[in-house]
């Protein structure tokens, strides 16, 4: 009897287990062998045996969960793990972040973890893998969601902030890689002014640019008068913008930069003034032309908008399902 393909991989509700090679990926509980796809806290936990991780997001983990068990594994080097050869290939979601090509008896299943296809400066470049399963993420899984483009966004930000020299504009971003990437993208619209931060993205932008990710002069908002402030743009984590903190700040024009401020509902609910349509995911339309170009056999959803994604792939004689896996949240994404 053939085996079923694919079937060496198990997925479960705390992560997808690699039988072969012993080893869960992105788990979200503590594990004795661990391969991690990026950063971000729904993925990378802390607690983990040992490490398997770009040198990236090995030192995105030690600045957040303390010294690991890692093993740094580059970009397109092939490492065998019990009867699985394993590859990190780029996915152009934050700074190290990885798919992960795993090949076992002549299948090949390609675990994305989260990804874009949009340029950012502050990461390496997606990279489409051709294999037989691919192991898709859905965040931004509907047809509605189609994010605008990046220079309009960052733009729309400069145009508000040059217009309201007496004010500053707030922006919330989310703390790993987001917050970086709009620093990034504003220097190469040649913004060259200092950026003020929230102490709680100090650490991660430190390491980006200790990693040679270049972005410029930063300055600790904190205890800095109000009229230094006034003509600048601030960052702080999403979960400040409406609170305390935001109060000592001249006048703040409030924004936020999420893939979610393409509902307007979203940006109600935050009192955002100024809505920036930025994502780390891929949209509807780049999720599609990814499975297009890739052409693999099978399609399994982790987590987001799975139904929609199921059905795309169905009605192109794709054979799709969702995975149900627990504990992944992109909101602030
Ligand atoms: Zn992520
Ligand atoms: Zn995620």
């Amino acid at each position: 009897m053939m085996a079923k393909l694919g079937d060496w991989i198990d997925p479960q509700p705390q992560g997808i287990y690699v039988k072969p090679a012993d080893a869960w990926i992105d788990p979200s509980v503590p594990s004795p062998r661990a391969l991690i796809t990026h950063g971000h806290a729904d993925h990378a936990r802390g607690g983990h045996a040992a490490v398997w991780a770009t040198s990236e997001t090995l030192a995105i983990m030690a600045t957040r969960y303390g010294p690991q068990a890692g093993h740094p594994v580059r970009y397109g080097e092939t490492m065998r793990l019990g009867e699985v050869d394993v590859t990190f290939v780029p996915a152009g979601h934050v700074l190290g972040s990885a798919q992960i090509l795993l090949e076992h008896r002549g299948e090949r299943v390609v675990v994305s973890g989260d990804y874009k296809r949009r340029p950012d400066p502050t990461c390496a470049p997606f990279e489409p893998v051709a294999c037989d399963v691919f192991v898709t993420e859905a965040t931004f899984g509907l047809p509605v969601f189609r994010h605008p483009d990046t220079g309009d966004e960052i733009d729309k930000l400069l145009a508000a902030l040059h217009a309201n020299p007496e004010r500053c504009v707030l922006v919330g971003a989310y703390a790993l890689g987001k917050a970086q990437r709009v620093i990034a993208e504003l220097r190469a619209r040649g913004h060259a002014a200092p950026i003020y931060l929230h102490g709680a993205l100090q650490r991660l932008c430190d390491l980006y640019t200790e990693l040679g990710v270049e972005l410029g002069a930063l300055l600790p908002a904190t205890g800095v008068p109000k009229a230094a402030i006034a003509g600048h743009i601030v960052l702080c984590p999403p979960s400040a913008l409406n609170d305390r903190w935001s109060r000592r700040l001249p006048d703040p024009i409030t924004a936020m930069a999420s893939g979610w401020m393409r509902i307007r509902q979203r940006a109600v609910q935050r009192n955002v003034e100024l809505p920036l349509i930025l994502s780390d995911h891929a949209d509807w339309h780049e999720l599609t032309d990814t499975l297009t170009e890739i052409a693999p056999q099978e399609v399994w959803v982790t987590h987001g908008r799975e139904e929609a994604l199921v059905h795309w792939c169905m009605t192109r004689q794709i054979k799709a399902r969702a995975l149900a896996l627990v504990g992944y949240e992109d909101e602030d994404d």
